[in-house]
């Protein structure tokens, strides 16, 4: 069984739509997968319609975080969508995501760039508005060659000349939202070294007695130390370890199912989320 639990379409900053995700989901031989686009669940009612036959998929969605001045990612499946106070949560972050990425625009501007925000609204178009769409913008406009290339000090990386925070929830919140929302919540790729700053092992320690039931080791920002490191600390703690490709279609260079998470820890994510179930796709799961 090869499940592939994070993933981003149309409705956050990846460029298949989520309908063409799952098609190429089960082309590429996943059996599950999940969606979890940025601060939103948009594209579910798409993926579900959408959903071969074999292929099941876990709901899902991936929460900015911050703890202490450090911005991290929350993955959280199988949680009820309609849940007030997570709802009202999500909403809050991806609302504040468009002024956001107006005033990257505006300090783009002032660098001399003539990126505006008509591109980037064109760009994004419905989807939940970020910095991977601002740097397809610099692409376009050939100030960078590639999209990664726009997370520098220069540009777009946490910092950077052009950077504007965003609202992002305390995981520690998080924690708690998810879970009142029926749902399970993995720490997202937490040694990605390469994005910034990570949270020390002591928070993760903290946030595992507050309820988190795991953390996200196989993915392509950590490498093979960081792997090792993570998980000797889920075991310590009791943390589960997953494993997925992050894919974002054509703005990273990942593939789907490029990394994967074993069946067993699959099973007690869905044994654990009181919320939703995952959608089985004929003689899926
Ligand atoms: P935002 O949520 O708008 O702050 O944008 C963060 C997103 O940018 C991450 O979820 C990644 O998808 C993407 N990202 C971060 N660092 C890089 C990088 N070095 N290269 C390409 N994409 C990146
Ligand atoms: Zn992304
Ligand atoms: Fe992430
Ligand atoms: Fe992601």
């Amino acid at each position: 069984m090869r499940i592939d639990l994070h993933t981003h379409s149309t409705a956050s900053d990846g460029t298949d739509a989520p309908a063409e995700l799952v098609r190429k989901a089960a082309a590429t031989g996943l059996d599950v997968v999940a969606l979890t686009d940025h601060d939103t669940t948009r594209g579910h009612a798409e993926a579900i319609a959408a959903l071969p036959g074999g292929l099941t998929l876990v709901t899902g969605a991936e929460l900015s975080c911050r703890l202490d001045g450090i911005s991290m990612h929350m993955l959280a499946y199988l949680f009820d969508a309609e849940e007030p106070a997570l709802l009202a949560e999500r909403e809050l972050v991806r609302d504040d995501r468009v002024p956001r990425a107006q005033g990257m625009i505006a300090k783009l501007q002032e660098l001399g760039v003539p990126v505006t925000w008509e591109q980037v609204a064109r760009i994004a178009g419905d989807g939940s508005v970020g910095r991977p769409h601002v740097a397809t913008a610099l692409v376009e406009l050939g100030v960078v060659p590639t999209v990664s290339d726009a997370f520098t000090q220069d540009w777009l990386a946490d910092g950077g000349r052009a950077f504007v925070e965003k609202h992002e929830t305390d995981p520690f919140e998080a924690i708690r939202l998810i879970k009142g929302a029926g749902g399970v919540a993995v720490f997202a790729h937490p040694g990605a070294s390469k994005r910034g700053r990570t949270v020390p092992e002591a928070a993760i320690a903290e946030m595992a007695a507050a309820g988190l039931d795991g953390v996200e080791v196989d993915h392509m920002d950590h490498d093979t130390d960081t792997r090792a490191r993570l998980r000797g600390l889920a075991k310590e703690l009791g943390l589960l370890v997953t494993g997925s490709s992050d894919y974002h279609g054509s703005r990273k260079t990942c593939v789907l199912g490029e990394y994967t998470t074993d069946p067993e820890v699959y099973g007690e994510i869905t044994r654990r989320a009181f919320g939703a179930f995952p959608v089985p796709g004929a003689g899926g799961v």
